[in-house]
């Protein structure tokens, strides 16, 4: 991914080359499937043609997130992109739900969102902003691809745009002895490569930032008790639904990916609540079909390094940190740190500011994304294990603290700053989660229950309605070309 998007944006410099070093003895972590809209702005950055990026890719389309068996065994719901009904007066919808919740109304959200209600129906289509008035218009949708042949259509496109690609393995880093920047990298054929910039996509070795220039780690285990995961790739079975799934676990939970040609799978799990074979037992009970390779094992901590940017080093992926795969977001945020990376585009001069500013932005982001992740445990009433009796006895963070004390309150979610997850998230995920307002806005009362009530049951109808005219994902992918077969 940086090498595509550094070719493409800076390729043109006069003098400037770019040289990616990747090992094929080390290989790539080899999982991380499904992905979050923003994904749309880095292909469209590209210029990937969507259809051909789709079946290059064994790509299906993502509508959102179900999780199952959260709240409680049985229990289900769904983080959908985009929004909930329709804003009226002014005031947000849920606010008009939750009033009606108030007086007995039981439909869940997922009734007024078209990509939940659409997800759960096996149909998919793309947004049609040409019909302002229908659900569709706002629909929202992201990708499940094969993150391998991702990177390996990235290669070439990146080596099409002149970027120069070395096969080898880094052996050695040579640091300038007065400044500790990094001179060069030191391969295991003798061959050494000078830059000016290192961009460290080493993943969890993190072997420029955390290894050479010793940069520390932050760790959030007490928050984000998992620290290990078993992946397993499926044959397809089951349904074909356009959500990525996850199932609360014993100690952990399960992820459920279906592409065009395999179901990915994975069990992330805190290993001081259970032990490997019984966390690899589980994931393989638990599989639609058949697996088709040997179970991977991964090891891992969340949290992230203090600062990705440290003298001419700039680091990306997991070699800067690691968030769980929760809320799919470890792909987006490589794509947000290329995106700063070339806001803050360095000259050989590295001041200061920029990378103060680099590094502050990293901080938060990582930290806003935990902090959503933070509230999926610890709102639960799961008791059944000692594994969910700490995460909902965690003392939240203090920003998901106060965001709860204010939905508990009043029915009221507000987004911090820039942070990646909107009020519709935290809404869905509140509410999904089981936590209850304690009220709505007053200004809901400016119309009355039943016409409240009324215009509920007239957004869930044209939602339905537009769900009803929607293709199955299959018809979508076979008409539009982006079907492997
Ligand atoms: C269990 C799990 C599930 C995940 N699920 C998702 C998901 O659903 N969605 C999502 O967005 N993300 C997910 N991720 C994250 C996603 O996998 C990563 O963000 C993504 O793969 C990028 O990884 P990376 O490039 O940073 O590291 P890696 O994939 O580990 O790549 C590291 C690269 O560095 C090279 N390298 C390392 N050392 C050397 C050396 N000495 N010399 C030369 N080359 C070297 C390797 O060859 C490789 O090419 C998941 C991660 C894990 C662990």
């Amino acid at each position: 991914m940086t090498a595509a998007a550094l070719g493409k944006v800076l390729g043109g410099i006069p003098g400037l080359s770019i040289t990616l070093i990747e090992s094929e003895a080390i290989g790539t972590v080899g999982v991380g499937e499904a992905t979050i809209p923003r994904i749309h702005a880095f292909n469209a950055m590209l210029g990937l043609d969507e259809n051909a990026f789709v079946r290059e890719t064994c790509a299906t389309y993502k509508l959102g997130i179900e999780f199952v068996d959260w709240l409680r065994p049985g229990h289900r719901y769904v983080h959908p992109f985009g929004r909930y009904g329709l804003d009226m007066m002014g005031i947000e919808f849920h606010h008009f739900w939750l009033k009606a919740q108030e007086a007995g109304e039981s439909e869940p959200l997922d009734s007024f969102s078209i990509a939940a209600m659409a997800g759960k129906a096996g149909k998919f289509a793309r947004p049609r902003p040409d019909q302002p008035n229908s659900p569709l218009s706002k629909l929202a949708y992201a990708f499940q691809f094969d993150a391998s042949r991702y990177a390996h259509f990235l290669r070439g496109y990146a080596e099409k745009l002149g970027v120069r690609r070395i096969e080898g393995r880094i052996v050695d880093v040579v640091q300038d002895g007065e400044s500790g920047f990094v001179d060069a990298v030191r391969l295991e054929n003798g061959e050494t490569v000078a830059g000016e910039l290192f961009v460290d996509c080493s993943g969890f070795r993190s072997l420029l930032l955390g290894q050479t220039l010793g940069v520390p780690f932050t760790d959030w285990t007490k928050w984000l008790p998992c620290d290990r995961a078993i992946a397993v790739p499926c044959e397809l079975g089951g349904d074909h639904e356009p959500l990525t799934r996850s199932t609360a676990r014993p100690a952990g939970w399960q992820w459920r990916i279906p592409l065009q040609h395999r179901i990915g799978n994975g069990h992330v799990y805190s290993s001081a609540h259970m032990d490997d074979g019984e966390a690899e037992d589980l994931l393989l009970a638990n599989l639609d079909a058949a697996p088709i390779a040997e179970p991977i094992r991964l090891r891992f901590t969340a949290g992230y390094r203090t600062r990705a940017w440290e003298k001419n080093v700039v680091a990306l992926g997991l070699a800067a940190g690691f968030l769980e795969p929760l809320e799919s977001t470890a792909i987006h945020l490589v794509q947000v740190g290329i995106a700063r990376l070339l806001t803050l585009f360095p000259t050989t001069a590295f001041t200061p500011n920029e990378i103060a500013r680099y590094n502050l932005e990293h901080e938060n982001e990582y930290r806003d994304i935990r902090d959503f992740l933070v509230l999926h445990y610890l709102a639960t009433e799961r008791d059944d294990t000692e594994f969910w009796r700490y995460c909902r006895n965690l003392e939240p963070p203090p920003a998901v603290a106060e965001k709860i004390a204010m939905f508990e309150s009043s029915g009221r979610v507000f987004r911090e700053n820039n942070e990646l997850f909107t009020e519709t998230s935290w809404l869905s995920v509140m509410a999904g989660q089981g936590i209850t307002a304690g009220g709505y806005h007053p200004m809901t009362d400016t119309l009355g229950l039943d016409e409240t009530r009324k215009r509920l049951a007239h957004i869930r109808q044209v939602v339905s309605a537009a769900v009803t005219q929607m293709p199955t994902q299959e018809e979508f992918l076979t008409v539009n070309g982006g079907a492997i077969r």
